[in-house]
This record gives structure tokens, C-alpha cells and sequence, in this order.
């Protein structure tokens, strides 16, 4: 068996440091002082830079102002968490990567949650186009805890689902243009006001958006270059090429990998799941993507993004 770490990103921290360098700094050293780029000088420590502008002769690294800074992990461990976690097509539990990595939980706990914010994808680009199918669809996973219910009234599905009700469940829309990427959601409740927001302010108004037969669509289809939708409870599931397939999809990934790998997930960390499953989504296989373009990609998104949920979130 051939050692998935046998890179030297992986095994040695001065060549992760180089190899996150490349990465990062495509175009030279990027000064986070005052953001100018390859105008620097490498100082006698490793990794330590001077910004060569005259206002600034600022030191800096590599990991200031990404997830990784202020961390005393080494950055090849880091290396291979980032691996592990783009890799697993269900993702990796920390406990998982407590024991592979040989750091302490609670380390590889944050760890985790520091690269879930790297995969984080702040595009705000609109999904589809002219020609372009995105399906929509929400679905619910995991209970609230009874305190935190709110009687509120569903103005879309009928609340048939007996314990599963949408009052009880943690509500989740995705859009996944066809053949291409998902963008996920974690709403308080999916009632009309919200999904309608979320379908306009996230979808290309040439787009032919197709759903189920939930009324949450209704109004916000007519936005749309066709609404088109199946009819599930008449066992319709598809139409020509109506349908819903790839939301369901996602949704069933999700679900089984949540279910197998994180079983307890706090409400308040929902969203964060969510942009790790839309991460290693959006970079799949069938897209080109391979693990090591995908972890490269996490690499990238972990800069600009410190950390910034301990003590807040
Ligand atoms: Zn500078």
C-alpha cells in the first residue's frame, strides 16, 4: 500500500511551509500589512518575510491572516488533515482525525473546523444561466431540541411529515445547477420569505429552475425562464428532463455522511458541515477534480479567512 503522505508536504514542515508558499503566493510573497505583492525580502528565520515597501517593513509568514495562524500545530499535520478531510468523500470525524494524526481531540476539533471555514466558498456569483438547469429543493436534518421549537406556520409543504414536521427539524435548501455546482443553506425556517430570497438572490434569472411541486417555489418560478416541476406525490420523478436527481443526490450524500461520520452536530455549526459537503461537491471527481486538486483548492481558500468563530459563534 503505497503511503498516502509520502509527499514531503506531508512529512516535513519546512517543505509544507514551501509548498504552502506556492500555493498561497503564486505571484511572490503577499504582504498582509499592506497587500503588496513580491515586494519582500526572506529575513534570516525560515518563512519570516520583510515587506520591502517603504511604509510598511512589516514581517510576515506564510499563515498570518489564513485558519492556520496563531496554530502550534505543525503545518505538514496540517497539510495532511487538509488531505484527510478533501479526500473522504463523507468527510473525516475528528475523532478520526485525532487518531490518524496523533493530536490531542480538541486540537484536531478546531483544526477541523478551521478548514470547514477554508472550504468555506464566498462566491457570490449566480448559479445557472441561459440554457442552464438548477434544481432546488430543502430538506430537514436533525432535531431541534424542544425548547428551541417555534410554532411558526409553514406557508409551503404541508406539514405531513408526523415527527419530521418542519417546526422540528433543522431546515436545509440547496440549488445545484445541473451537472455542476451546489450552494447550500441553513435557514432558521423554510418558509416562503426565505426560499424566495434564497432562489433570487442566488440563481441567473435565464435559468429553467426545477422543483417539486412545493408551493415555496411558486411565486419566486415565475422570476425564472421556465419553472418546471414533478409531481411527487403523483410518483412523478421525472418529466423529459424534469427533475429534482441532483438535489437529491447531494442531499442523500449529505445525510448518509453525516449520519456515519458526524453524528452529533450542534445547530450552530450546521452551516459549516454543509459548506464542506458543497466544497468537496464542487470540486468532485466528475468535474475534473482530483484529491490533490481539491486539497491544493482548500489550501487556497484558507487565506483571508481567519479564524474568527472561538468565542463568538
Ligand atoms: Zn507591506
Amino acid at each position: 500500500m503505497t503511503d498516502i503522505f509520502s509527499a514531503p508536504h506531508f512529512r516535513d514542515d519546512n517543505a509544507a511551509r514551501e509548498y504552502l508558499e506556492k500555493i498561497l503566493w503564486p505571484d511572490g510573497p503577499v504582504c498582509p500589512h499592506c497587500g503588496v505583492i513580491g515586494h519582500a525580502y526572506a529575513t534570516k528565520r525560515p518563512g519570516v518575510y520583510r515587506c520591502a515597501e517603504s511604509k510598511c517593513r512589516k514581517d510576515f509568514t506564510v499563515t498570518m491572516r489564513t485558519v492556520m495562524e496563531r496554530s502550534k500545530i505543525a503545518l505538514h499535520k496540517w497539510l495532511q488533515a487538509f488531505h484527510l478531510m478533501c479526500s473522504s468523500k463523507k468527510g473525516m470525524s475528528a475523532h478520526q482525525l485525532h487518531r490518524t494524526l496523533g493530536l490531542r481531540y480538541e486540537t484536531a476539533w478546531f483544526m477541523a473546523h478551521r478548514i470547514r471555514e477554508a472550504m468555506r466558498d464566498g462566491g457570490l456569483a449566480p448559479l445557472g444561466g441561459r440554457g442552464k438547469v438548477v434544481e432546488a429543493d430543502e430538506t430537514y436534518y436533525g432535531d431541534i431540541p424542544e425548547a428551541q421549537q417555534r410554532k411558526f406556520k409553514t406557508t409551503g409543504r404541508p406539514m405531513s411529515k408526523k415527527k419530521s414536521g418542519p417546526g422540528k427539524k433543522r431546515a436545509i435548501v440547496s440549488l445545484v445547477e445541473r451537472d455542476g455546482r451546489v450552494r447550500s443553506f441553513h435557514p432558521a425556517h423554510a418558509d416562503g420569505l426565505t426560499v424566495t430570497e434564497i432562489v433570487r438572490s442566488n440563481i441567473d434569472r435565464e435559468t429553467r429552475l426545477h422543483t417539486d411541486e412545493s408551493k415555496l417555489y411558486f411565486s419566486v418560478g415565475k422570476e425564472f425562464a421556465a419553472h418546471e416541476t414533478v409531481n411527487h406525490a403523483t410518483n412523478e420523478y421525472a418529466r423529459g428532463d424534469v427533475n429534482t436527481n441532483s438535489v437529491e443526490g447531494y442531499f442523500s450524500i449529505f445525510k448518509r455522511g453525516m449520519r456515519g461520520v458526524y453524528q452529533h452536530c450542534k445547530e450552530k455549526h450546521l452551516h459549516r458541515y454543509l459548506a464542506e459537503y458543497d466544497f468537496r461537491y464542487n470540486h468532485r471527481v466528475k468535474l475534473g477534480y482530483n484529491d490533490g486538486d481539491r486539497a491544493a483548492l482548500a489550501v487556497k481558500g484558507a487565506a483571508g479567512k481567519r479564524l474568527t468563530y472561538r468565542g463568538r459563534h
